[in-house]
């Protein structure tokens, strides 16, 4: 008996030791865990990626959809993790949603559409939404305790690595400077537009979404987009993604176009795509069917299960899964 306590102990000792991996471990599973921690390679770029009709380019990176007058789809068709940004104007002012990976600077575009002065807001810290964030003077986040928690009293942030999660294309975080928290339900005013401020943990604890109810148009960031949703890295929480998903439903109309933060990432040639309320009502759905164990796994490796004919949900193994949101 004394012998087994003592391995006991002894084995505590060692993952304590293991400390920061091991925490990683029990709170997001193996797979991203394996990503996280092995790191990846550098992404490579598309030679000549084909553009549907209507998509500008602005160089030989960016390219451009204009949405309506005052608002525009910027994204990079070489890129294959197809990371949207959007840029969002009114009259005084305007906001630049998630400003992509950074392998390029983004300002420039944006520079090109609008003299306006211009806030830069991420829709959560992941390397693929942050990468250029300190070429701008007004930079928002969602005010929540753990992204806030992470600025210094000027509001400096580098955003950590299990946050960041660059090292899967080998992209290193730059730090920049937060000069506004944006509430959950705050009004952001642009002059004649206004924007509200929708926190949506899911993804990300730290996840928001912007809505122009009067436009119709919600920004989405990786709450939901065509493709594989991923419910599993550090942060994320499926109790948290079912209760987001059944808020959005209840509060958007029907009618509301979805404007995700990724693209397709098999859809030639590179286009903008929206999604739909029913989208969210499918999210619902699915969310609750897993939970309940009545939907069957699509895939394995990594746990994947299909929402409808756009959305998949990659999250973790059921013993790894919390649904409790108290
Ligand atoms: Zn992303």
């Amino acid at each position: 008996m004394k012998t087994i306590v003592k391995r006991a102990l002894i084995a505590g000792a060692a993952l304590l030791l293991l400390g920061g991996a091991w925490a990683v471990l029990l709170n997001t599973g193996p797979t991203a865990t394996m990503l996280v921690m092995m790191g990846g390679a550098a992404p490579t770029l598309a030679e000549d990626p084909p553009v549907a009709a209507g998509v500008r380019w602005h160089d030989d990176y960016f390219a451009v959809v204009r949405i309506d007058e005052q608002t525009w789809a910027i994204g990079a068709p070489a890129y294959p993790i197809r990371a949207m940004s959007y840029l969002i104007v009114g009259r005084e002012r305007a906001v630049l949603f998630d400003t992509g990976p950074g392998l390029r600077d983004i300002d420039g575009v944006v520079r090109a559409l609008t003299d306006l002065p211009v806030t830069a807001a991420a829709s959560h810290l992941h390397y693929d939404h942050v990468g250029s964030l300190d070429r701008f003077d007004a930079v928002a986040l969602a005010d929540r305790p753990g992204l806030r928690a992470l600025a210094d009293e000027t509001g400096r942030l580098l955003p950590p690595d299990d946050m960041h999660l660059g090292a899967v294309e080998r992209v290193a975080a730059e730090p920049f400077v937060v000069t506004a928290w944006w509430a959950d339900g705050q009004t952001i005013d642009l002059g004649g537009r206004s924007l509200a401020v929708l926190h949506t943990p899911g993804h990300t604890d730290g996840s928001m979404m912007l809505y122009d109810k009067a436009a119709g148009q919600l920004y989405t960031g990786d709450f939901i987009y065509p493709g594989n949703l991923l419910a599993l890295f550090p942060g994320a929480h499926m109790g948290r993604y079912l209760e987001t998903a059944r808020a959005l439903v209840e509060r958007l109309p029907q009618g509301t176009t979805l404007y995700p933060g990724h693209l397709d990432l098999e859809i030639q040639p590179w286009q903008l795509q929206t999604l739909a309320h029913g989208d969210l009502v499918d999210l619902v759905a699915g969310l609750e069917a897993i939970r309940d164990g009545r939907l069957e796994m699509h895939a394995w490796m990594p746990p994947t299960w299909k929402l409808n004919d756009r959305l998949r949900l990659i999250g973790n193994y059921r013993w790894n899964m919390a649904w409790d949101v108290r």
